[in-house]
């Protein structure tokens, strides 16, 4: 079982490592700068060796970075546009420290510019920056569709897949309390939401899960993550996600209001279910 959870990059890389151990943890989530956006850390080549050594040590899965929330390839005004192109070029640049992991993202908001729009947007960007070299696979997040998001569906998802030339290089991330959220009923009919999204999408693009309960009911289109078990979707239907093979051996982020101690309950808990 891959498990871990989101850590600040604030102390480097190698830091991260330790902390995951320390956790529980054989995979983690970083933002590849403030959450809030900002100028990236210069990337210190040191730090990360002792990372990937760690990593090597502990027989880590891949890591899912994440970028800021800030990050909006579909906004309306162009040089907001320009802003996140350049800074998702430059976070894939420097993902090339830790070779062969995952970048993922929020698709984006069309602020008012309709999906189709949004989905154009966000593939033309993706089709400026993504390299034939890059080792990296960027994932669009499923989102809950609070506001103007893209990406409340697997159709639209799809459909920004479908625009993007360098296909191998793009995955897809399956947020539990997005989807759910979203109005996929995961509790009541999991093995019917992953067919659909292997009809639509394509089950060998979901690369990477976000393990999260929701506060919301199905179809909420809140976005409101609860801790494991203490939210709408509940333990035993999270227990069913994360033993679900045909999820098996992907990574699975917990991104639930926890302290460390809490993420390590978390992790050893669902470690406990994987072993059942
Ligand atoms: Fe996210
Ligand atoms: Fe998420
Ligand atoms: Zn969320």
């Amino acid at each position: 079982m891959l498990i871990g959870n989101h850590l600040s990059a604030s102390k480097g890389y190698a830091a991260m490592g330790r902390a995951a151990i320390a956790l529980g943890a054989n995979t983690f989530a970083f933002f590849t700068r403030n959450p809030r956006g900002g100028k990236a850390k210069e990337v210190n080549p040191e730090d990360v060796k002792k990372l990937l050594l760690l990593m090597e040590e502990h027989r880590f899965g891949k890591l899912v970075a994440h970028a800021p929330y800030t990050m909006n390839l579909c906004a309306a005004k162009e040089d907001i546009r320009q802003f996140s192109k350049g800074m998702i070029a430059d976070d894939l640049a420097r993902m090339e420290y830790t070779p062969g992991n995952y970048y993922n993202f929020h698709p984006g908001s069309h602020v008012g510019q309709g999906a189709e729009c949004g989905i154009e947007l966000i593939a033309e960007a993706l089709n400026a920056v993504l390299t034939e070299e890059q080792t990296t696979t960027v994932l669009l997040e499923t989102m809950a569709g609070k506001g103007s998001e893209v990406g409340r569906s697997f159709e639209e998802l799809r459909d920004i897949l479908l625009r993007v030339t360098l296909k191998d290089k793009m995955g897809v991330c399956f947020d539990t309390c997005h989807v759910w959220d979203a109005g996929y009923d995961i509790v009541n009919d999991l093995d019917g939401v992953l067919k659909e999204f292997d009809g639509i999408i394509g089950l060998n693009r979901l690369m990477a899960v976000h393990f999260n309960d929701s506060m919301n009911p199905c179809g909420a289109h809140k976005d409101r993550h609860a801790r494991i078990g203490e939210g709408c979707i509940g333990a035993e239907a999270l227990r069913r996600v994360a033993t679900h093979p045909l999820l098996a051996g992907k990574p699975f982020i917990l991104e639930t209001p926890n302290d460390d101690e809490g993420y390590k309950r978390e992790i050893n808990m669902i470690r406990e279910w994987a072993k059942e």
